[in-house]
């Protein structure tokens, strides 16, 4: 690697400092690493029934049509979920997974080196990252000690430079989730010009009614939502996500936006899975029903459980064993969980929910190591 200090091609200070991100081990280098016969992955929240058999055969009926560009703000899509969310079809901006939108709303909001960012820690990586390729500042703020959510402490950190605030409902990494008023009052008492980012990733699975504010049809304009394909669609891979934002901040986007960033295949696949009740439901029901199921063992085998409404579980392995141990020799076995020691929580674990026969298998493995 050439030293870039030394390089007379320099690059900004703040994507300087930055770490690379580490993803995961992959399935392919587990089995060689620990020669297992079989790998399962319950690490990074993915669709436990893999990719809806509508959505495959959508895929492949227009491989023959990616020599084309995809069709400018993709119509299509956007009027499909603006349907879903019985919202305005100005109101959606597609991106290259949520994650996309992130980033555009932060470039699009805040002026580097001037306004802030405030948000809780531990929080989803991608707003501290993001925040700091673009040189914002962040302001974060400690989650109380059950993982529920301090408001009053986060309102605090708001002053006239803060441009946006993110909440993650239901949060990452602990599954916890605010009753949808509470964060409608956090949103009213904001100064203005000072725009909530509510992160609803994983509110398919959780009880819309009373946890999301976008299904209560939240208008408020300085309000905006995030939700992807990734968790309860089955689509992590294909790369699609979208924001539901006030007017004029929808605008702005889609005009900062790569115009291609959501390409023909993500909008096909995110098409046909918007049509295919039947898996999106029985995905639903999986993790519901695997929740419940993981919680119970892992509570039979000594460990404490955070209660989650979203499709994993956050928890302590027994006082005598370290998490990363744990993590290590479940490795051993063939399933890779994740350590929260990125998040600033070492002792702890999550683990996404997987089919009732993953799940079975898993505590399976997890009891012989603990015995
Ligand atoms: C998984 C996840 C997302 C989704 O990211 P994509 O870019 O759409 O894959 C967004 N927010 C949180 C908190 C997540 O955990």
């Amino acid at each position: 690697m050439p030293c870039l200090l030394a390089s007379p091609v320099q690059v900004r200070d703040n994507i300087h400092a930055l770490k690379a991100y580490v993803p995961g081990l992959s399935i392919d280098e587990i089995r060689e690493k620990y020669q297992c016969e079989r790998i399962v992955k319950m690490a990074s929240n993915e669709n436990a029934l893999g990719v809806s058999p509508l959505v495959q055969e959508r895929l492949c009926r227009h491989a023959g049509a990616v020599f084309r560009y995809p069709q400018g703000g993709n119509p299509r899509l956007v009027k499909a979920l603006a349907h879903k969310h019985n919202v305005d079809e100005a109101r959606v901006v597609l991106g290259n997974g949520s994650d996309e939108i992130i980033d555009l709303l932060i470039r699009v909001r805040c002026v580097p080196s001037e306004h802030n960012i405030v948000c809780f820690n531990p929080c989803f990586s991608m707003y501290v990252v993001q925040g700091q390729v673009n040189g914002v500042a962040l302001r974060q703020v400690p989650l109380n000690t059950d993982f529920s959510f301090a408001l009053d402490a986060l309102r605090e950190q708001i002053n006239e430079k803060t441009a946006l605030v993110f909440l993650t409902t239901p949060d990452n990494p602990s599954g916890y989730c605010p009753p949808a008023e509470d964060v409608l009052r956090f949103a009213q008492d904001l100064p203005e010009g000072c725009l909530l980012v509510v992160d609803e990733a994983y509110m398919d699975f959780a009880d819309e009614k009373t946890f999301s504010l976008l299904a209560q049809g939240c208008t408020l304009e300085n309000v905006a939502f995030l939700r992807t394909f990734s968790k309860s669609y089955g689509l992590a891979g294909i790369r699609l996500g979208y924001g539901v934002l006030p007017q004029a901040l929808a605008d702005a986007l889609w005009r900062a936006r790569m115009p291609f960033s959501v390409n023909i295949l993500a909008e096909e696949a995110g098409l046909a899975a918007l049509e295919d009740e039947v898996f999106y439901a029985e995905s639903l029901r999986v993790v519901r029903e695997g929740r419940v199921q993981l919680t119970g063992g892992l509570q039979n085998l000594g460990c404490t459980v955070w209660s989650s409404v979203a499709n994993f579980l956050m928890f302590a392995p027994p006082h005598t064993f370290d998490a990363l141990n744990v993590f290590e020799l479940l490795l051993h076995k063939g399933f890779i969980i994740r350590p929260l020691k990125s998040y600033g929580l070492p002792q702890l674990l999550r683990i996404s929910v997987g089919t009732e026969e993953e799940n079975t298998a898993f505590l399976k493995a997890f009891q012989d190591i603990l015995s």
